[in-house]
């Protein structure tokens, strides 16, 4: 890659959108020295310059350079004087590059928040939670690629950032991560302005960015695109870091096979190293994903069981839902005062979180809910102790319908219906079994309102 090609063209851009004075002054003199993964390196001709750009134009320089190469630069300013120290610390430099090192890898895109120590591992999840650590411990030597797969919101970003973390804290490998879908746009804006009458080449610049990494973090791999250039430079890709054993993390919605937008070749090559599926949280997985994400958002009060047990079995299997949820039900909590997380409260928070759209606390409820909807009474009126026909024949269907479709004893029936006397409920069972068998309109429309009910 060439920097003086490239620090002209930028000091072209600069000339554009500075005075002539400002730009003489601050520009005139200086010089890329050279671009790091994560610093570009700017010879200066006095120290009093060295202040001046990085008070003043430290943003304008940034966002050229980005322009041009894609990536954001920190910036450091230089003295031609201190090149020479430059150069004795990257000699240094080499000599401990074994020696493990925290390094704040800007240009990694790694997202910090995403660790193996926040990632909470069950069943469905604990292959993939393995291979993912053992990978981020041997990267290159173990599985290679490691292929992540499964539904949206299961864990597979995190996995990604957790190991890519996981070797910038314990390794001065390089890691980077990416979508395929910003591979590929990389790629064809590096192609398109190769034509741009310069001779700096933005594609090399591309192919030097990501065949020089120890670690490729390639997210979403379905929306690579179907056969296309990008497909095919990233196919080169793969080869040459694999090659080099540098180690390559691949996540997509579905397994290799069934990718069927990508060439044979790659689908091939998916399946050398090794392949995790990720599969939706278990019940018990849930509730623990639940409560440390509820301490996650510093809530300290106990939320009784009841409300994880709630929220556990009507939330579905996205994770990303999980935590919506949670955020949700401790802003209502803090909206409200403070007030303390019951069932009834978090009910009432999560209304349109909860898929059934109507957050009902039990299986009896629905029911109530599906009966006096069919015949035009309140909900309240049914769980009352009014005993006008019209709404007490209801009342005996909808106790019909709890008996018969959930596992409910008689007497937690006659709770929910406004605190009845249990054999209240058996009797009213049995006046339904009887009359159905009589009465075939009556059955018809026990047979309407199971399918509207559904499988409680
Ligand atoms: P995917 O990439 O599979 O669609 P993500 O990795 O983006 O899913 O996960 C969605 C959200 O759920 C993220 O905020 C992530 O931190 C969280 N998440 C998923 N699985 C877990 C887990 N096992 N432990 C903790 N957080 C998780
Ligand atoms: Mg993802």
């Amino acid at each position: 890659m060439n920097v003086d090609v490239l620090w002209s063209k930028l000091l072209e851009n600069l000339k554009t959108e500075l005075t002539s004075l400002s730009y003489d002054t601050w520009f005139s003199d200086t010089k890329l020295y050279k671009l790091d993964n994560e610093k570009a390196y700017i010879i200066v001709p006095m120290a009093i310059h060295k202040k001046h750009l990085s008070n003043n134009y430290s943003d304008i320089i940034k966002n050229n350079l980005n322009i041009l190469t894609g990536t954001n630069y920190e910036l450091v300013f230089i003295l031609s004087d201190e090149l020479e120290d430059e150069k004795n610390k990257e000699e240094e430099k080499e000599l401990y590059e074994n020696t493990p090192k925290k390094v704040e890898n800007i240009n990694s895109n790694l997202n910090k928040n995403y660790t193996f120590d926040n990632f909470i591992v069950g069943n469905s999840n604990k292959f993939a939670q393995a291979s993912a650590l053992s990978v981020a411990e041997n990267p290159g030597l173990l599985y290679n690629p490691l292929f992540l797969y499964g539904n949206s919101g299961l864990g597979k970003t995190h996995l990604m950032h957790a190991i890519g973390n996981y070797v910038v804290e314990h390794s001065n490998k390089c890691v980077l991560y990416v979508t395929s879908e910003q591979f590929r746009q990389d790629f064809v804006k590096a192609s398109r302005r190769d034509d741009d009458g310069t001779n700096f080449n933005y594609v090399d610049f591309f192919k030097d960015k990501y065949r020089n990494v120890d670690v490729l973090l390639i997210d979403d791999i379905q929306f690579l695109g179907g056969a296309s250039k990008s497909q095919d430079e990233f196919f080169h890709t793969f080869n040459i870091l694999h090659n080099d054993n540098k180690q390559i993390v691949i996540s997509s919605d579905r397994s290799p096979d069934d990718l069927k937008i990508l060439e044979e070749r790659l689908r091939t090559r998916f399946t050398w190293g090794l392949q995790a599926n990720i599969y939706p949280p278990e019940l018990a997985l849930k509730k623990e994903i639940l409560k440390k994400k509820i301490v996650a958002n510093d809530f300290n009060d106990d939320i009784p069981d009841e409300v994880i047990e709630y929220m556990a079995n009507n939330i579905g299997p996205d994770v990303r839902k999980l935590e919506g949820a949670v955020t949700r039900l401790v802003a209502y909590s803090t909206i409200m005062g403070g007030e303390k997380i019951t069932l009834d409260l978090a009910i009432e928070a999560l209304k349109d979180n909860i898929s059934k759209g109507i957050g009902e606390k039990n299986n009896i409820q629905r029911i109530q809910r599906i009966v006096s909807e069919y015949f035009q009474i309140s909900t309240e009126d049914i769980r009352s102790k009014k005993r006008s026909a019209n709404i007490s024949f209801p009342r005996q269907i909808a106790m019909y319908l709890c008996r018969n479709m959930t596992t409910e004893s008689f007497p937690k029936i006659a709770i929910e219906f406004g605190g009845k006397d249990h054999t209240t409920v058996m009797y009213s069972v049995e006046k339904i079994e009887n009359e159905i068998k009589i009465n075939k309109d009556l059955a018809n429309i026990i047979e309407k309102l199971k399918k509207d009910i559904g499988g409680v």
